[in-house]
């Protein structure tokens, strides 16, 4: 095996990937396992064998976040879990103040599996809702219907899980004329601390993909997606959320501490199947598939598949994109002001409030066109 990082780096954060799930959304490219029965035994102990190859206990500091992402983390059920965190104690720790998130889908949330989640040290559940409309579901090919997700946030909420994050995709194909006017109102009905909007897109190896392909589907048009995000954010902004990063919102305080680490380009420790890290200079990623990663780490092997070392344009290229897609915004450079003064005039950005005027940040409609926004920042840098 691979020895332990040189230097340990003090990681405070820590991402697992938890591949499995009940069966594949028809517009989902991620790695995943699609398992009727979940080999959670078998998972903890290649997650031991990884977090001992990487030195995790050397290279961790007392963990600030663990976020367990997937695939449906919610699939090892309770016992899973539980035997998960044993293994995960055994290399790195936490305290009661650190973030401790799981990622789960309404059809695994019972009473007994979020008490043993709870014992297990879990103390936010980040949901996969989706949509309230049950056409829109089965078009997604989820799991479960709309009751199903209300259900789950009680069954969170009486089990003790306060803290949750609720996410949905808008921008679903014209054809299936969703009312997402009515889906915010439901998800606002909820009260959720933290909600995650995602516009749908289609990904060329899903089936999405194929249907798009054959001429069988059509993308929402440019001018649907525009006006569910900016209702979104009128909403959600009127209902006292914070839209703090393009596809975030939360109530004031309740920001995801974990992915706020990743928007901060702070070094966080990634284990699992097509889990990427990164150390403050070198990013890596491991290989996909299950099997991959189980095969090496049970061959002795590292399971990494690749890495690369950021360069100083890619460092520059990534501040310019971090930076825009939050509204901590960036700080411009001298000279840049007259190249952005276009977009100010257009509405596209704004200075943040309590700051010098040259600390920037984008507007919704900013975020809009937030890569043509980053691509033309990083491109103007590159030839200063
Ligand atoms: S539950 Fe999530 S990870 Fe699993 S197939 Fe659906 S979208 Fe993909």
């Amino acid at each position: 095996m691979s020895a332990a990082p040189a230097t340990p780096v003090g990681y405070r954060h820590l991402y697992l990937h938890v591949p499995f799930c009940a069966r594949r959304c028809n517009y989902c490219d991620f790695a995943i396992a699609v398992r009727k029965l979940v080999p959670w035994r078998a998972f903890a102990d290649s997650v031991d064998a990884e977090l001992r190859l990487r030195g995790a206990a050397e290279s961790c500091d007392v963990l600030n976040t663990l976020y367990l992402g997937g695939g449906t983390p919610s699939r090892l059920g309770g016992e899973g879990i539980e035997r998960l965190f044993e293994t995960l104690r055994q290399h790195v720790r936490w305290d009661a103040n650190a973030e401790v998130t799981l990622e789960a889908n309404p059809e695994d949330v019972s009473p007994d599996a979020v008490a043993a989640w709870r014992r297990a040290g879990v103390n936010r559940v980040s949901l996969g809702v989706q949509s309230f409309d049950d056409r829109v579901l089965s078009w997604m090919h989820r799991v479960h219907d709309a009751d199903a997700a209300v259900r789950a946030v009680d069954t969170l909420r009486d089990g003790g899980i306060d803290a949750m994050s609720l996410d949905l995709i808008f921008a679903t194909p014209a054809t299936l004329e969703r009312d997402w006017s009515g889906d915010i109102t439901r998800l606002l009905a909820l009260a959720p601390d933290h909600i995650s909007l995602y516009g749908l897109t289609i990904e060329p190896h899903t089936p999405l993909g194929r249907w798009q392909a054959r001429g069988e589907l059509e993308e929402a048009p440019e001018d649907l997606y525009e006006r569910q995000f900016l209702e979104s954010h009128e909403r959600l902004r009127g209902a006292g959320f914070e839209h703090y990063e393009v596809s975030n919102f939360a109530r004031p305080g309740r920001r995801a501490r974990h992915n706020s680490a990743y928007w901060q380009n702070v070094p966080y420790l990634g284990i699992g199947p097509s889990a990427h890290g990164f150390d403050g200079s070198e990013r890596r990623w491991n290989r996909a598939a299950l099997v991959a990663w189980e095969a090496a780490l049970s061959d002795g092997l590292d399971p990494m598949e690749g890495a690369e070392t950021l360069t100083r344009p890619n460092r520059e290229a990534e501040m310019v994109y971090l930076g825009l897609r939050t509204i901590d915004g960036l700080e411009l450079r001298d000279g840049e002001e007259a190249r952005v003064a276009t977009w100010r005039r257009q509405g596209w950005i704004e200075s943040v409030p309590g700051t010098a005027g040259s600390h920037i940040r984008c507007t919704a409609s900013g975020w809009l066109r937030l890569d043509a926004l980053a691509v033309d920042l990083t491109a103007l840098r590159s030839r200063s």
